[in-house]
């Protein structure tokens, strides 16, 4: 077998590894690699076990928040204020 950065020192062989006992579509099992410390293949429901709890995704810029959108109401405010002042100073 050809060693790799992913094969060499890692301490786990695919060749050893336990294999995953799926039923397939034929009715044997899979028998693909387990991912380490699971019983599955990642094809299998192995890896990961979906999207992460809680809503802490939908937070990713802050652009609209209630505080961000109060303070750009503010300088729209302040901006065209200070404009009204300067057309009445210029006349
Ligand atoms: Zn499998």
């Amino acid at each position: 077998m050809k060693l790799t950065p992913c094969t060499g020192n890692s301490g786990y062989s695919f060749n050893n590894a336990p294999r995953c006992g799926a039923k397939t579509r034929s009715g044997l099992p899979c028998n693909a690699p387990a991912i380490r410390n699971r019983m599955r293949c990642r094809m299998h429901g192995g890896k990961g076990s979906g999207a992460p709890k809680g809503s802490k995704n939908a937070i990713k810029h802050g652009l609209y928040t209630a505080e961000s959108i109060k303070l750009r109401l503010e300088v729209t405010e302040i901006l065209t204020s200070s404009k009204r002042l300067m057309k009445s100073l210029v006349k």
